[in-house]
């Protein structure tokens, strides 16, 4: 048995994550859900010291949003759309019948206007450039969403449905990569205190195809990406737990988002994953919370 069954296994059999029959697709204990909301409480606490704008979006978004975005283009292969019944009573019938019959009932579906959020801060770009251009000084939002991704996966790190924290700074260049360079430190500082291991490296996204390569050849050349990893499953591959991403004016010009003075907005990221914290928390410290170091207990618990 590799060690990634095994931690799924623990896990499942101390209760914190419950089985669904699909891999990625998990229940949660109270246990689990108290621990990613003190997490996200001591995230709050880090980023109380710059004014932020909360906005919680549902796990879904609009689908011409999701189209605008790009996304198709770069990982069409992570992509979850909803699709709906919209037929009359006779394609009902139809449609129980090839149930019945054990055949494919999904292919006569249709396309809704909601696409699965793939990443917290997608539904923001479009929400923020309606409103016109950014207040002087620029715009920091505080967002938290349920995200799905086509990548069903026996390692407990890699879920399809996962929860993604994040705050997203907007405005000048220069004021989106301050942002980025001061939560890579905060972002230390926050699991130093939980006491798990820490190490910041250059990273990529996974842009599919060919052309795809070069893409995130790019995007590690320029930096635009660095991840903080923690040991969870393997100390040799160590697990993405937090992301800092500079996405230049990428979402500014795709969603005409401009600064007070006019110009493009330049954008950044911060992302938390929610559930592979909580889940290197109980791989580092036990899965009994009542016997993490105290230290931990009373970063979280107060
Ligand atoms: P990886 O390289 O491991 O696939 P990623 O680069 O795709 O991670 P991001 O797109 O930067 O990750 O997403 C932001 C954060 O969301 C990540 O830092 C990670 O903590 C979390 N995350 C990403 N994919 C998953 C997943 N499949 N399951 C759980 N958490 C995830
Ligand atoms: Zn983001
Ligand atoms: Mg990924």
């Amino acid at each position: 048995m590799d060690m990634q069954t095994s931690l799924l296994d623990r896990l499942f059999d101390a209760g914190l994550l419950i089985d669904t029959g699909v891999d990625g697709l998990y229940g949660r204990s109270g246990a689990f859900e108290d621990v990613i909301q003190r997490f996200e409480g001591l995230i709050s606490a880090f980023g109380s010291s710059s004014p932020s704008e909360v906005i919680r979006f549902p796990p879904g978004m609009n689908r011409s949003h999701f189209e605008g975005s790009g996304y198709m283009k770069s990982f069409p292969q992570l992509a979850g759309t909803v699709h709906s019944f919209c037929g009359c009573e006779l394609d009902h019938v139809n449609l129980l019948q090839c149930m019945a019959e054990g055949n494919d009932w999904t292919k006569d579906q249709k396309a809704t206007d909601i696409v699965l959020t793939p990443a917290a801060c997608y539904p923001l770009y479009p929400t923020i450039a309606k409103r016109g251009p950014l207040p002087a000084g620029g715009g920091l939002f505080d967002l938290q969403s349920y995200c799905f991704r086509h990548e069903p996966s026996k390692d407990p790190a890699r879920m399809q449905l996962f929860r993604m924290r994040e705050y997203v700074r907007m405005g000048t260049p220069d004021e989106v990569m301050a942002f980025r360079q001061q939560w890579m430190e905060r972002g230390q500082e926050l699991i130093a205190a939980v006491q798990l291991p820490v190490e910041i490296d250059v990273a990529n996204d996974p842009f599919f195809g060919r052309a795809g390569k070069m893409l995130a050849n790019n995007q590690r050349d320029q930096a635009l990406k660095f991840e903080l990893l923690i040991p969870v499953t393997s100390t040799a591959k160590k697990t993405a737990c937090l992301s800092f991403n500079y996405h230049q004016d990428h979402f500014g010009k795709t969603w005409g988002l401009t600064t007070s003075d006019g110009a493009v907005a330049h954008t950044a990221c911060v992302g938390f994953g929610l559930e592979r914290i909580a889940l290197a928390l109980f791989a580092h410290h036990g899965l009994d919370t009542a016997d993490w170091p105290a230290p931990v207990r009373k970063a979280l618990w107060g």
